[in-house]
């Protein structure tokens, strides 16, 4: 099985969340969670999220701020 890597940040994935079969390292996750709207890296991520991604549920987190069109 070859290895996963974060979706944001491109390193190999040892610890995280997965979602759609794309990993977010521990380290970005936590980032995620407390990144405010208008971020430099909220914006990327968004951006990454709109690339990778059409279905986002994760562990129960709220993820609100990630309401937008797909
Ligand atoms: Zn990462």
């Amino acid at each position: 099985m070859p290895k996963q890597k974060c979706i944001i940040c491109g390193k190999p994935l040892n610890d995280g969340i997965m979602i759609n079969g794309r990993g977010i390292c521990k380290n970005c996750e936590e980032r995620i969670i407390k990144a405010e709207s208008g971020t430099d890296f909220y914006e990327y991520y968004k951006g990454c999220i709109r690339k990778t991604i059409a279905y986002y549920m994760i562990r129960g987190v709220d993820y609100n701020w990630l309401n937008y069109p797909l």
